[in-house]
């Protein structure tokens, strides 16, 4: 028997046992009469302790040959500790080592294998097999695990199917780029992979398995912004005979059962905001509601007083920092350049002081005297001692540097903490975005995507107006999940597809399967699909994804421990028979 206990589980009440422990010596210390060792493995840690003068030769050479990351068996006594470490769950007791067996060497490991590692990012990724070893990480790996049960048990509970859906499909226009796999046996075509079982999941509505549910993983061939993969993992379902109410509060529903049972926190309030609320409030269709901050529009307010700034804008707006009218010179120019850096791209930052004795003063005095500035501070509510701060130009591209601009002062005041969780639904998106640079519209979900019945008569003339029966998820100003209602309806979807700018002959051939299924019984249905890397990395309290990926790629696309992507043979290759085509 490898163990009796894990190096975990020992305690106070096991003083007196005899057990046996394996695991990896994380740490010698040698203080000459006396010698410790902290044994780790999955559980903990377990402190062994060796007196020299009591402990025979034999034992004594194995000890003084051990390095770190060996890994050991030792057999011995638990003993009460001399000096006890509250903050360990085996810190009031330690192992009197009587035998010792080495199971194995190890080399030194290239960084130290702890909760703060000092390793960087590249060399902790080659050996990430030694990276998923530390405590911090292998708390992400549970948690995954645990999102990933409770979910389970709470979609089985609702009636839930987990059905596998392929990997090896077929490439379609929409969306992103495809992962493409050539198939040897049908020389000269390709596979691609799955960027998310959508039309599979449909096709098992029309099936009649009402429920369905998979824990998926998703290919998607994006140039790689910071936190993405390019394979990623969704919680992905679909119901049929539900209109996006039953949606919302079954989610609504998953959401709390996975904060409950895997957090421990109840989650009340979960409000729904349109998509023309949020642009107009937030500036941006994922705000972070932990703190309020909202969007206070001017125009009305400070045109036609020649400051020609705000005269040629389309959109005057601002935001109140409260409490923040002492900033600094400095701290100004700090939040100017934040606005000014090329990914925000404002011109520039116009700021009102309202100091705590009442008085007012701006950046823009010129043209704005104090009555003028007063009506201001009347618009924002703003009382003494706030700073309000107004981005000016293009609608939509100052929204979202004003959004950007929220997020940095509620950084910056305190208010984004990660152990407050604030979820909300945000619905009615725009049904169809317009590109300029190929002068079509896009689906801004996907164009399965039902229009709301009341909009569709916009479909003909007008598209961009329409809505979408579509939503999504909101945790914390993360986009955490996101679905629709779909058509279920061939001609409709024939109609979408023309909008796309398919021709009827290119619907039929991309999505032929799809629209011949409407028309064997098509259920009315609808689905969400969640961003199950980003979920668990909310839940864990951290920005990156990839912490909670075992096995993630790195921003380049490269799994840097197996060395891939990587060349093929000649023959590998060959066997495939890709030609470029004229
Ligand atoms: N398939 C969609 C996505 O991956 C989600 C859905 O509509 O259910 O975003």
């Amino acid at each position: 028997m490898y163990r009796t206990h894990t190096c975990g589980e020992l305690n106070i009440k096991n003083i007196g046992n005899a057990v046996t422990l394996s695991g990896w010596v994380q740490r010698i210390r040698d203080k000459g009469a006396m010698l410790w060792i902290d044994l780790r493995d999955r559980y903990g840690l377990t402190q062994l302790v060796f007196e020299r003068e009591n402990i025979d030769a034999e034992l004594l050479e194995k000890v003084k040959s051990l390095g770190r990351e060996f890994v050991i068996q030792v057999t011995g006594q638990v003993i009460e500790r001399e000096s006890k470490n509250p903050k360990m769950e085996t810190g009031e007791i330690e192992l009197k080592v009587q035998t010792l067996n080495i199971l194995n060497k190890s080399l030194t490991p290239p960084f130290t294998i702890e909760d703060e590692s000092d390793g960087g990012d590249e060399i902790r990724m080659k050996y990430r097999y030694l990276d998923l070893r530390r405590t911090p990480i292998k708390n992400n790996i549970e948690l995954r695990h645990n999102m990933g049960v409770e979910t389970r048990n709470y979609l089985n509970s609702h009636k839930f199917f987990e059905i596998e859906t392929p990997f090896l499909i077929k490439s379609t226009p929409e969306g992103a780029r495809d992962f493409v796999v050539p198939s040897r046996m049908n020389q000269g075509q390709f596979y691609a992979l799955p960027q998310s079982p959508q039309t599979f999941k449909q096709l098992l509505m029309v099936a009649g398995y009402d429920r369905y549910f998979q824990i998926v993983r998703c290919f998607r061939d994006e140039d790689l912004r910071a936190d993405r993969q390019p394979e990623f993992t969704q919680i992905d379902c679909e119901m049929a005979f539900v209109e996006q109410e039953d949606i919302l509060n079954m989610f609504e529903g998953l959401t709390k059962h996975l904060f409950k049972n895997v957090k421990g926190i109840d989650i009340h309030e979960f409000p729904r905001m349109s998509y023309d609320f949020a642009m107009k409030n937030y500036g941006c269709d994922k705000p972070d509601l932990r703190f309020k901050m909202t969007f206070v529009e001017l125009n009305d307010v400070v045109k036609g007083k020649e400051f020609k700034v705000f005269d040629d804008a389309e959109l005057v707006v601002g935001i109140c920092a409260k409490g923040c009218a002492e900033y600094t010179r400095k701290q100004l120019d700090e939040l100017t350049d934040f606005v000014k850096r090329p990914q925000i791209g404002a011109m520039g930052l116009i700021y009102a002081r309202y100091n705590s004795d009442g008085t007012l003063k701006s950046s823009v005095d010129k043209f704005y005297n104090e009555e003028e500035l007063k009506k201001w501070a009347a618009t924002f509510n703003a009382e003494p001692g706030d700073l309000i701060l107004i981005l000016a130009g293009k609608e939509e591209k100052t929204q979202k540097a004003l959004s950007e601009l929220r997020l940095e002062i509620g950084n910056r005041l305190g208010l984004r903490k990660s152990d407050v969780y604030y979820p909300l639904w945000v619905c009615d998106f725009p049904l169809l975005e317009w590109d300029e640079e190929t002068q079509r519209y896009y689906a801004k979900h996907h164009p399965f995507t039902a229009p709301k019945p009341e909009d569709i008569h916009f479909l003909e003339k007008d598209p961009g107006k329409v809505r979408a029966n579509a939503y999504d998820l909101v945790i914390n100003g993360v986009e955490v999940g996101g679905g629709s209602i779909r058509i279920y309806d061939r001609d409709l979807q024939k109609q979408m597809f023309g909008i796309l700018g398919f021709t009827d002959e290119e619907a039929q051939k991309q999505f032929g399967f799809l629209m011949n299924a409407f028309e064997y019984g098509a259920p009315p249905h609808g689905g969400i699909a969640f961003g199950f890397d980003r979920i668990c990395s909310l839940f864990g309290g951290s920005e990156s994804i990839r912490d909670f990926i075992a096995f993630p790629k790195n921003n380049s696309g490269r799994d840097v421990m197996i060395d891939s992507p990587s060349e093929i043979s000649d023959l590998q290759f060959n066997e495939l028979g890709i030609m470029l085509k004229p």
